[in-house]
């Protein structure tokens, strides 16, 4: 296969970013394999989408919610005639297992389908009036042209996650991906031309943060901001949009945690862990990072969860048999292998990568369990993004759920138990926005809301209702006879 230079979709019509640069969109598993040519960008080509944008915004906004119900529906139905070539160009381009690039078509789908339903509820209130006689109401209105920037590993799910609800509740967008999933987002582009968006409702911008994000945050036009990657990152998008007084949304990185308390079901503790850990090389914001076990069943759980983790494959993702795959880039698994240098943490198992020269072809780190002690150090404080898992032994409950919220993030959280006290115990007390008991940590239904507390997030929540919260400001009104 041959690399493409991407184009923009600005007004409806597919352009070539303005001069400069390119960057290769390297496939993971096998980097001789250049996935597509990816433009740097410029302040041009952001001003062009944030200006189509604004200039569709009035008649997409008239209309009514049905028609653009409709809009939604048959953009769902051209993603799901494509589900195998945009599931096997996911794989390619940002090392999904197929399995799971599937399930995150599949998942696009659902999403547009949920949003086209969502536009045609209520969309505001009737509040009492003090005055008899009087009619008062709140209407929820659009934001207005809303930029979406995006991180690589989920390439297709979180920006239709976020341009479904934006369109639904009649805002304009522009899209500015990751400059590692851009083909996928191409694609994507493909698909809304397609399904006959009007001209100008959904732009893509390609481009690198600093030459295509930053003036996109900054255009006059752009009055909602939602940012999903990493912390660092999020910290400046949330700075310039607070400058600006526009609404923003930063979701960001975790260090998520599985606690395993001494009546659980071991087996399935030890299943969930390795499979949140390591499947997906560790590359989901909910991936299980850390495991908190009680001292009088770590032994035995330890022995489980390392034939768990035995059960997973590592391999190039064009293996259907491969579950873990690469990480996304030389950097990542450089970066990555530094940290796990520069730390005090005990190997207990894996972190060898198998003598097999196709490991020497893209960009691999071998699963690898240690043991944490000091719930200070960076190994249990940062966000590896890799197939990394930290295990703790707690003394009790108490301990457990200490070590559990000892990090600046708080996105999701499970624990193992049999018993209701200790589950409503944590529950309570734990600081994560996504709460689970005897489930996995990755993962969340797409009608409910997603979203972190702590250094995860801004606050605010995705998906589900809370989305209709972020895409739309409160109008109150009252009609006086
Ligand atoms: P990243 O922060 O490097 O990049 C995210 C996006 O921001 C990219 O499109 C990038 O081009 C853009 N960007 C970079 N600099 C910018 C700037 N100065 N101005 C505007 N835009 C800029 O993140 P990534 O490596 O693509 O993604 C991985 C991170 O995303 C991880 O930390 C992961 O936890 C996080 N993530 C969080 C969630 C969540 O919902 N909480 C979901 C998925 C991923």
């Amino acid at each position: 296969m041959t690399a493409a230079v991407l184009a923009d979709l600005v007004g409806g019509a597919f352009r070539p970013a303005d001069g400069g640069s390119t960057l290769p969109s390297l496939n993971p598993s096998d980097a001789s394999d250049v996935v597509a040519l990816v433009p740097e960008g410029s302040a041009d080509g952001a001003n062009a989408a944030a200006e189509a944008a604004s200039a569709a915004l009035g008649n997409w906004r008239g209309m009514s919610g049905p028609a653009r119900a409709d809009v939604l529906y048959t953009w769902a139905g051209v993603i799901a005639q494509r589900a195998d070539e945009l599931a096997r160009a996911m794989t390619r381009e940002v090392g999904k297992p197929i399995a799971e690039s599937r399930g995150e078509v599949a998942r696009a789908v659902v999403i547009l389908r949920y949003y086209a339903g969502e536009a045609v509820r209520a969309n505001g209130e009737v509040i009492p009036a003090q005055a008899a006689g009087s009619l008062q109401f709140t209407l929820r209105e659009p934001l207005g042209a809303v930029a979406l920037i995006t991180p690589w590993n989920f390439p297709l799910a979180i920006p239709l996650w976020k341009a479904a609800p934006a369109l639904a509740f009649g805002n304009t967008v522009v899209l500015k991906p990751s400059e590692m999933a851009a083909q996928v987002a191409s694609l994507l582009a493909e698909t809304a031309v397609a399904a006959k968006l009007p001209p100008g409702v959904f732009n893509v911008v390609h481009g690198t943060g600093p030459n295509v994000g930053t003036p996109l945050l900054r255009h006059p036009a752009v009055r909602g901001i939602s940012f999903t990657g990493s912390s660092a990152v999020g910290a400046q998008v949330a700075a310039l949009a607070a400058g600006r007084n526009v609404r923003f949304q930063t979701e960001m990185g975790g260090k998520n945690v599985l606690i395993v308390a001494r009546d659980a079901d071991l087996d399935a503790a030890a299943t969930l862990a390795a499979a949140g850990a390591m499947r997906y090389a560790g590359q989901k914001c909910t991936a299980t990072s850390r495991v908190v076990v009680a001292r009088e069943v770590a032994d035995e759980f330890l022995v489980r969860l390392r034939a768990e983790v035995d059960r997973l494959p590592l391999g190039p993702v064009d293996d259907p048999a491969a579950a873990v795959g690469p990480v996304i880039s030389a950097r990542s698994r450089d970066a990555i292998t530094q940290a796990l240098r520069d730390g005090k943490a005990e190997r207990l198992f894996g972190g060898v990568l198998p003598d097999d020269a196709r490991f020497a072809r893209g960009f691999y780190v071998a699963p690898l369990v240690i043991r944490l002690t000091d719930p200070e150090e960076p190994l249990a404080q940062r966000e590896l993004f890799g197939p990394v898992l930290g295990v703790f032994v707690a003394d009790d409950l108490d301990h457990a759920i200490a070590l559990a919220n000892q990090t600046p993030y708080g996105l999701s959280a499970s624990l193992f138990t049999r018993d209701i006290k200790t589950a409503l115990t944590y529950v309570r007390r734990i600081e994560a926005g996504l709460v689970r008991v005897n489930g996995d940590t990755t993962g969340v239904d797409p009608h409910a809301p997603f979203g972190g507390m702590k250094g995860s997030s801004s606050g605010s929540r995705e998906q589900g209702p809370a989305a209709r919260e972020f895409y739309t400001e409160t109008k109150t009104v009252q009609i006086n006879p």
